[in-house]
């Protein structure tokens, strides 16, 4: 299959450059770069983001500081689509090191959301959002860290998996909060999603947080519900839920409810912590790990009389506003007058939210029901402006990340004809039960 309308060999530098104006890729791999190798894929395209290292490929995390940049070595999730015969189609747009909701923190440029090009796709992975929306691939990998996967394949109408952290190795994923960074996997539908997902999973030795867990199977689809917990945490269910969201909850909840399940609310009460915490520690650990962008190991360098200006000149040209914004904040938390009260504190919330969470799975919830995002797409450039209304954005994708929960979006229909998606969290690694349930949902609700 050759994806419609892409040229070949392009690297794309801004928006105008894209071929289609979408902008969802910044590199296209050579099509005989790639042949087929036998096995699960074998011959299928997957559209990967541009902060997995790959051979032939520039990684460049839609950063100015990494243009051009190209790895010596491939990521292993990478390694195992290729081996498992899948081809990569080409290297996605995403916000700068993953730091964004909306692909518009790119130094190359927004994507635009293929089902309305006024609107953002979601971030930081919307260039594989779109991508699989606009029919490029069949499936794509990201990266989420706080909703990455799930924000841009709930805006875009496709399905995002998040899986447990230490499910798929990080090894070649750029490091942007590594105690919450985890590949996820995008695909048309809940089958090839989970796929990619069977392929990509694994332990891996490279990567210290990959865990030996029991392995990841697709399981046999459409599952049947009967007598299955579905917990709706009354904090995502609130009063201050957009009605037209509410309603399409609602209605996946009676589905589920018809065939079988039972469905109870429940309650999070640690939810509004989740926020406040992931904005001190995500930020934390981004300014450790951005560090190495020196201008010596990595990418760009602009050239200054002594090393020290060498330095600046390279960060201060070479890192976009909000990485700024990023690295100073997690800069202040973790210094010394100031650590225990942010950094330290967001790490006790942290632990409050994983215990809420194990207590509710304890009691015996299997799985939880929430929408995946506040609203449908917003438009371009309404929330460049305002970064505390991105972060907002979040609200419902970040506990799950906090608890190193897997957690996905499937669609849940439109509103205003814009896609909406209904986000299931399960217990650590029961990500066969959670994509169980997104196929039953995908089978009634039919939003292709
Ligand atoms: N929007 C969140 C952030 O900016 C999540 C991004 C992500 O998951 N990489 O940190």
């Amino acid at each position: 299959m050759t994806p419609p309308g892409v040229e070949h060999l392009e690297v794309v530098r801004s928006q105008e450059d894209s071929p289609d104006g979408l902008n969802a890729f910044l590199a296209m791999a050579e099509p005989e770069a790639s042949a087929p190798t036998p096995g699960p894929l074998e011959g299928e395209w997957v559209a990967v983001k541009d902060n997995l290292a790959t051979l032939e490929l520039p990684t460049t995390c839609g950063s100015r500081l990494l243009d051009g940049y190209v790895s010596p070595f491939e990521a292993t999730a990478v390694r195992r689509l290729r081996e498992a015969g899948g081809r990569v189609l080409g290297k996605t747009n995403m916000d700068e090191f993953g730091m964004g909701s909306s692909t518009e923190n790119s130094a190359f440029g927004s994507t635009l959301n293929p089902v309305d090009r006024e609107r953002v796709p979601g971030g930081s992975s919307g260039g594989s959002a779109a991508a699989v929306a606009a029919g490029y691939a069949p499936m794509a990998l990201g990266s989420d860290t706080g909703g990455s996967v799930r924000q841009p394949a709930a805006f875009c109408g496709i399905v995002g998996i998040k899986p447990t952290y230490g499910r798929v190795s990080r090894y070649g994923l750029v490091a942007y909060a590594s105690s919450l960074d985890q590949v996820g996997t995008l695909g048309r539908t809940v089958r090839d999603a989970a796929r990619l997902l069977e392929v990509v999973a694994g332990h891996d030795p490279r990567d210290a947080t990959s865990i030996e867990a029991p392995p990841f199977i697709l399981p046999e689809l459409p599952a049947s519900l009967e007598g299955l917990r579905v917990g709706l945490p009354a904090e995502y269910w609130g009063p201050g839920l957009d009605g037209r969201v509410r309603e399409r909850l609602e209605a996946i909840r009676d589905l589920l409810a018809d065939a079988g399940a039972v469905v109870a609310p429940i309650s999070l009460p640690t939810t509004e912590l989740a926020i406040p915490s992931y904005y001190v520690l995500a930020p934390a650990e981004a300014s450790s790990n951005l560090s190495r962008y020196d201008g010596v190991r990595y990418g760009r360098r602009v050239e200054a009389e002594e090393i020290g200006a060498m330095v600046r000149r390279t960060r201060s040209e070479g890192f976009g506003l909000e990485v700024k914004r990023r690295i100073m904040a997690g800069t202040f938390a973790l210094s010394a007058g100031y650590y225990d009260a942010y950094y330290g504190a967001a790490q006790r919330a942290r632990a409050r939210i994983v215990e809420d969470f194990g207590r509710v799975f304890d009691s015996g919830v299997d799985v939880l029901l929430t929408p995946t995002t506040p609203g449908p797409a917003f438009r371009l450039g309404e929330k460049v402006e305002d970064p505390l209304s991105m972060y907002l954005e979040d609200v419902f994708t970040v506990p799950a990340s906090l608890a190193g929960l897997p957690a996905m979006s499937v669609p849940a229909g439109r509103v205003d004809g814009l896609p909406i998606g209904a986000q299931l969290i399960a217990p650590w690694w029961q990500e066969a039960r959670m994509v169980s349930v997104a196929s039953r949902i995908e089978q009634e609700v039919g939003d292709a």
